[in-house]
């Protein structure tokens, strides 16, 4: 199997610790032959000229990591891109700043909110948190220009791990609507397998990504969403399968924002 992670964060992402030279190491010995590093950018926090420095020095990381690991593995410049809808024209600015292979779109925080890592969950906040972002995903999908949507149900992690009961059925429409919308675009989301790891669900859930099938989803990356060596690699198995129950028979790959299908 040819295996791909296309989200690997490294201590250029202020919640990693390892360089990108270790993460590459690691996953050449698991064999996985491609691999995207998706570091942090939150336009939250600023634009362009905030995280210049930081996005040039990622990049001159995986110049150097091709060069250390040619021919073993395919190394992509992909980032992570927090929170875009607070600013699309800087969004836009840092994706045009790099040549970057892969721009994956996530939400960390709703507009206004702490991250959805920091908040306090309660059984009865539960329907507001979900309402609010929910209603954000669209707008990402309208507005900005990403080839995968990460984590498309995120604030799921934390409701499982703190052990909220929720209902995503409520909630499908939306999910609904951006899938479509993603599909008719030529976009997708990830599969990404980091609650696996801790006994929780994939993001999105099962349902969702049948869901996501059904309602004409073909583009879907695989993401580790490692932020330390020892997690990659890790119920890697166990993704691939959920993505062919819920019936696709590819992944994809990008090179320079083109894709590429992986039969799995
Ligand atoms: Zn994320
Ligand atoms: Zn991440």
């Amino acid at each position: 199997m040819y295996k791909t992670d296309y989200h690997v964060h490294t201590r250029h992402s202020s919640d990693a610790r390892d360089t990108m030279r270790d993460m590459v190491s690691r996953a050449a010995e698991l064999d996985i032959k491609e691999l995207a590093f998706t570091d942090h950018i939150e336009i939250n926090e600023g634009g362009l000229e905030f995280h210049y420095a930081r996005l040039k020095a990622i990049y001159e990381d995986i110049l150097q990591c091709r060069e250390w690991f040619e021919n073993k593995i395919t190394i992509r410049f992909g980032l992570e891109l927090g929170q875009g809808i607070y600013n699309p024209v800087e969004y836009q600015r840092v994706v045009n700043a790099f040549p970057f292979d892969f721009v994956m779109s996530s939400i960390h925080r709703a507009r206004g909110q702490e991250d959805y890592c920091e908040r306090h969950y309660e059984q009865k906040n539960v329907d507001e948190v979900l309402l609010e972002y929910v209603r954000e995903i669209e707008l990402y999908v309208d507005e900005l220009d990403f080839d995968v949507f990460g984590h498309i149900d995120y604030p799921t992690r934390y409701l499982q791990k703190y052990g909220i009961h929720y209902e995503m059925e409520a909630y499908e429409s939306y999910f609904i609507s951006a899938f479509r919308k993603l599909a008719a675009s030529g976009r997708g989301i990830e599969l990404n397998i980091s609650g696996l790891r801790d006994g929780r669900m994939a993001m999105p859930s099962f349902r969702l990504l049948k869901l996501y099938k059904q309602n004409g989803g073909e583009i879907v990356t695989l993401g580790s969403d490692s932020h330390q060596t020892q997690a990659l690699g890790l119920k890697y198995e166990e993704g691939i399968r959920l993505l062919k129950e819920a019936g696709f028979s590819y992944l994809t790959t990008f090179e320079n924002r083109k894709k590429k299908r992986i039969k799995i």
